[in-house]
């Protein structure tokens, strides 16, 4: 399709404008940092910790179990997934309606990787004033000097995640030993470089655009506000009318408003928004502008808090309300939700049983003349201590367990097999019976667990 020349040249999308963000210090920029180190921390550390002999959290799609410390969840157990989730977005609502985009500000992983990024880039290029110099210098020795060092530091800390990432699905002390002698298999190089592909391109390049165009929470967080959501705001009827000033001088006598307009709101903004022209989606709640706004004021004498956190209400003079009926509502649905899956985590069974009869013989007539079936009896121990077990089973009058035990010895988070042979006089068999296998740990009696079995009979 031939697209007119009058619509090419109005432009049927703006062109991206890079933003280069004021580097800024302060109380909200503080809070954002110890944040995103933790954060960080969390996500680089925690594969390396060891727990009872293995990784501590490692989701082991193969094996189809998922360790976190002492905890493994089989694939029966998945419904705590969906628990999990819900209760994300239970919390994700609570915290919204409470005060706003607090995620998306200090701990949603594209907010911490963006600012890690800017890190680099200050680290190699400079401040925004240099990086603007830079981007606008001809192609020279020290800038390619300094784009290659940029772009080699990026790589290889997206790398660093990829690998990371990878680490919490395969051990990653193994994984390591597979990159380091360039042997790991198609599945784990693609996916370590499809994440630090991800990380590289969203962090590096996108950057507040994946907040803009991408992230459906920007869109419908708006729908959680009310007038009581904390926000961060410009205090219009304070800072209005703007302007620049002398200092020492009353703006009263001016007719000005506390906002000197020194833009620098706008320079710190990593979205590259001007507060002062009302909420907007595109801002993230980073709260540089704050920072940057109370430095100002701090020099120019004026009080704090004309860039702030606060409500609709706050702003209009009127009470606030933090308590109300939405924030009730979630905190008691959260709360019953955590409640519900810490109940069910620290009491659910951690040993189960599988009964699977033997295919290949119905069932088998002894001399003694008793009738023998044969099963295979699995134990599952999802505890992470290993643990003795005995096996039983009832039903039928007479009914004899034959295995080779009397225990049976299963490691923690392992499944045994074990084969077991029942047998019933045959006089007590008018037909086929339904029997139950019973397996109980032998030092917890408390932790048993049954399976259901059919016994064949002839007569069957
Ligand atoms: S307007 Fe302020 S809080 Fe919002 S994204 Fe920009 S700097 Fe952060
Ligand atoms: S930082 Fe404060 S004083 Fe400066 S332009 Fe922004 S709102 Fe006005």
């Amino acid at each position: 399709m031939t697209v007119p020349e009058a619509q090419v040249e109005g432009g049927l999308y703006a062109a991206r404008q890079k933003i280069y963000p004021r580097e800024i210090g302060g109380r909200f920029q503080r809070l954002r940092t110890i944040a995103a180190w933790a954060l960080l921390g969390i996500f680089y550390l925690i594969p390396w910790i060891a727990w009872g002999g293995r990784q501590a959290v490692l989701f082991d799609l193969p094996a189809r179990k998922f360790h976190i410390f002492g905890l493994t969840l089989w694939p029966q157990d998945f419904y705590f997934l969906t628990w999990l989730l819900v209760i994300a977005a239970l919390s994700l609502f609570f915290f919204t309606a409470l005060a706003g985009r607090l995620f998306c500000g200090y701990a949603c992983p594209q907010t911490v990787w963006t600012e890690t990024f800017l890190w680099m880039e200050r680290f190699v290029e400079g401040s925004r004033s240099q990086q603007m110099k830079l981007a606008k210098a001809p192609w020279n020795a020290q800038k390619i000097l300094r784009k290659g060092a940029k772009q080699f530091l990026w790589i290889a800390f997206s790398l660093w995640t990829g690998f990371t990432f990878v680490g919490y699905f395969t051990p990653i002390r193994e994984l390591a030993h597979l990159i380091a002698t360039f042997s790991t298999g198609p599945w784990e190089t693609f996916w370590v470089l499809f994440y630090g592909g991800a990380t590289y391109v969203n962090a590096g390049f996108m950057r507040e655009q994946v907040c803009k165009y991408m992230c459906p929470y920007a869109r419908f967080q708006s729908a959680m506000f009310d007038k009581d959501t904390l926000i961060i705001t410009y205090d219009e009827s304070r800072g209005e009318p703007r302007g620049a000033r002398k200092k020492g001088i009353d703006p009263k006598s001016k007719g000005l408003g506390d906002c000197v307009d020194c833009t620098l709101c706008v320079q710190v903004c990593p979205t590259g928004i001007d507060i002062r022209k009302g909420l907007q989606y595109e801002c993230i709640a980073c709260a540089a502008c704050i920072d940057a706004c109370d430095e100002v004021m701090d020099k120019v004498g004026y009080p704090r808090g004309l860039i702030r956190y606060d409500t609709q209400h706050g702003i209009e003079g009127r009470p606030k309300h933090v308590v109300r009926p939405r924030t009730i509502v979630y905190a008691v649905l959260l709360g019953g939700l955590l409640a519900g899956l810490a109940w069910t985590v620290t009491h659910r069974n951690v040993v189960g049983v599988d009964v699977l009869r033997d295919r290949n013989a119905l069932f088998r007539e002894r001399a003694d003349g008793r009738i023998e079936n044969v099963y295979n009896v699995k134990i599952l121990n999802k505890d992470g201590e290993a643990h003795e077990f005995t096996i039983g089973a009832s039903g039928v009058p007479g009914l004899e367990v034959d295995y080779a035990g009397p225990k049976v010895w299963v490691g923690a988070g392992s499944v045994q097999g074990v084969p077991v042979r029942m047998r019933v006089p045959r006089e007590a068999l008018a037909g086929g019976a339904d029997i139950e296998v019973a397996i109980q740990v032998v030092d917890r009696p408390e932790l048993t667990a049954r399976g259901k079995a059919r016994f064949i009979a002839p007569s069957d």
